[in-house]
């Protein structure tokens, strides 16, 4: 990812994505089911496309004219097979080179040079990298296993890539700080949301009230049924009554990730008015996004990035 962004992309055939198709009958489009307040936070997202890439941004976040953001879907790229088309990742068994043209497509798209996309080894852990100096001056510690990202830096567009775990942005619109979290069962559990809100406010002097928080496209409570051992790593966390509910299975719950982290972050002082959650589970949406369980883990991954643009 060192080239420019204007060098020119291969060209290929964009393969389509497959038709939806909800086995569940449980999906009511893109919304959760009958959750009046994720049908009003719907409102506060749109598709959106540039060049070939179609992203999801949020318009709280588009508002902020110092940012640039997207929660890519899964179209814009040219992977075909299980990865149609806009896959990020090459550790699922994509070729590298359709992968390699689907950054130079965003980039290009996004008109960001490709090298300046920084992105790292997600473990589903609790570990947060800051980026407080250009890349150029950046040593980052081996291996570069993170699950949040955050920086004051213009010019670095950090990244997570997902299907089905939450990618969540906050963006301090007084100090221009910005961070992205993964957070998966594992990393909701060790409350890696908080952990970034904590670490922004305290490295960063930030105030809570000047924090925004959106929350994208991930599985939903729908979708993702859980055993004991899931229910049981949250054991403790606040608000857990509300996230967790009654699985189709004995001995199982349904979890809603999204929901999950939306607690967390209230419960280090961002107002509730600032948090915005898509409502777009990645499983019953499946032409739109990837998704690790509706797909029996053979799939690709998308891209969520923001990026504090250079003035
Ligand atoms: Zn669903």
């Amino acid at each position: 990812m060192t080239k420019s962004a204007r060098s020119s992309p291969r060209r290929k055939r964009i393969p389509q994505t497959p038709p939806h198709k909800c086995v569940k009958g449980r999906c009511k489009g893109f919304i959760f089911a009958g959750n009046i307040t994720l049908a009003i936070n719907k409102l506060m997202f749109r598709f959106s496309k540039k060049g070939p890439v179609e992203y999801l941004e949020a318009t709280a976040l588009t508002a902020c004219d110092f940012l640039t953001h997207a929660f890519c879907t899964r179209r814009g790229g040219i992977s075909e097979g299980n990865f149609v088309n806009l896959n990020f990742s090459s550790t699922e068994g994509d070729s590298k080179d359709n992968v390699r043209t689907n950054w130079r497509n965003l980039a290009e798209a996004f008109n960001i040079d490709v090298g300046r996309f920084f992105v790292v080894n997600q473990v589903h852990g609790e570990e947060i990298l800051t980026i407080d100096r250009p890349l150029a001056e950046l040593i980052v510690p081996e291996p570069s296993q993170f699950d949040a990202i955050i920086t004051d830096q213009p010019g670095v567009a950090i990244g997570m890539k997902t299907a089905d775990c939450v990618p969540i942005f906050f963006v301090d619109k007084v100090k221009r700080i910005i961070a992205v979290a993964h957070a998966g069962w594992r990393g909701t559990s060790l409350s890696i949301a908080a952990k970034v809100v904590e670490t922004i406010i305290t490295g960063f002097a930030c105030r809570a009230d000047d924090i925004i928080a959106a929350i994208g496209p991930a599985i939903g409570p729908c979708c993702y049924q859980v055993d004991e051992p899931v229910f049981n790593a949250m054991r403790g966390h606040k608000g857990r009554e509300s996230f967790f509910s009654s699985g189709r299975e004995k001995g199982k719950w349904m979890l809603d990730l999204s929901l999950a982290n939306k607690i967390q972050i209230i419960g280090k002082g961002i107002p509730d008015r600032n948090i915005y959650t898509a409502g777009y589970c990645t499983s019953c949406n499946r032409d739109i996004f990837y998704s690790h369980r509706g797909e029996a883990g053979n799939t690709g991954r998308q891209l969520n990035f923001i990026m504090l643009t250079v003035s």
